[in-house]
């Protein structure tokens, strides 16, 4: 490093591969370049730095431009497989209070797998999960129940609810508190209404919205990159468009349950400690279907984890 660079403080709000924007606790957002490498030691990842890290920078004078020479630890983060066949990651963001899955049970409706694989994900990495329903107002008798169910199952289990719908601000003042002060990754289905709920909750982001029947007509690997939204009652938002879904690294199969917290607790019983829950003699979590403390759904979306094919859920 050459002498007299001034180092400044930053979180990393975008990062589109090669350029990563940064912003100073002042608001400004400078444009910066990496200067050498930084590794994540335990993890190969096809990127350096992810939106929500925290870093040290050195403007270049007289511009919005600058080159990052240091990363702070990272309290946690959370990465997806790059591709199918690679072992490499990518870490999608960093520094995170809370991971959010939206969904909704109309137009379109969120598979249940989906959001099993997403808690997963956020298991996996200790990260609080919320289930984020929206769209309520579409909801019919059918998706009525099925969110009841829903709301009831993932409580049970320990995981936090909120309902809303963005169209008609049901619920806006809880989702504010939800979101007040924190760091919070943002993920969901295409068409559930993640930018339209951005925009209701700070307007002059003017972030593109889409009519759920226009999916199909946008191309399937539109490059879209993670990125902070902060918001006017404090906090920030990372919204990750065009990630489906967060392919799980590494996952044992053994381990698998360890991240479904309501099979985990049940699997103690197991006759054998090595139980993967399919067939085994004496298995209490197949016991617990049974007498309905394990729902047929997460049981389900385990075996299909267990069975490794996320090709849908990419
Ligand atoms: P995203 O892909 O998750 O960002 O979804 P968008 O924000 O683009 O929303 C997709 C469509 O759903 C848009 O036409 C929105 O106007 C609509 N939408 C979003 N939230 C709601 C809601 O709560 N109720 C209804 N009826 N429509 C909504
Ligand atoms: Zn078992």
């Amino acid at each position: 490093m050459t002498n007299n660079v001034q180092l400044e403080k930053g979180t990393v709000v975008k990062s589109t591969g090669k350029a990563y924007n940064v912003r100073t606790s002042g608001g400004e957002v400078i444009s910066c370049s990496i200067k050498g490498r930084f590794r994540t030691r335990e993890i190969k990842t096809t990127n350096p730095l992810a939106v929500g890290d925290q870093v040290a920078f050195s403007r270049t004078t007289g511009t919005n431009e600058g080159v990052i020479f240091e990363l702070e630890p990272r309290r946690n983060y959370i990465i997806r497989k790059a591709s199918n066949l690679s072992h490499e990651a990518q870490i999608i963001a960093a520094n995170l209070d809370q991971a959010i899955i939206m969904v909704s049970m109309a137009n379109p409706e969120t598979p249940i797998e989906f959001i099993d694989r997403f808690l997963v994900t956020a298991e996996a990495y200790s990260i609080p999960a919320v289930v984020m329903f929206n769209k309520t107002d579409l909801y019919d008798d059918d998706a009525s129940d099925l969110h009841k169910y829903l709301v009831k199952l993932y409580e049970g289990i320990g995981y936090q609810t909120i309902s809303l719908s963005v169209a008609t601000g049901f619920n806006t003042g809880k989702l504010e508190s939800l979101l007040m002060d924190k760091v919070s990754l943002l993920s969901g289905n295409s068409g559930v209404g993640k930018s339209s709920m951005l925009n209701l909750l700070n307007p002059s982001l003017r972030l593109k919205t889409k009519e759920v029947s226009d999916y199909h007509r946008q191309g399937k690997h539109a490059t879209t990159f993670p990125e902070m939204h902060f918001m006017p009652f404090g906090g920030a938002v990372i919204d990750t468009p065009g990630i489906r879904g967060f392919g799980v690294i590494d996952l044992e199969k053994g381990e698998t349950y360890h991240f479904f917290p309501e099979i985990f607790r049940v699997a103690a019983n197991c006759r054998f400690h090595n139980c993967l829950h399919v067939n085994e003699p004496g298995c209490a979590v197949i016991e617990a279907l049974d007498s309905g403390s394990v729902a047929w759904s997460r049981y389900r979306s385990y075996i299909s984890i267990l069975e490794g094919d996320d090709s849908k859920y990419r």
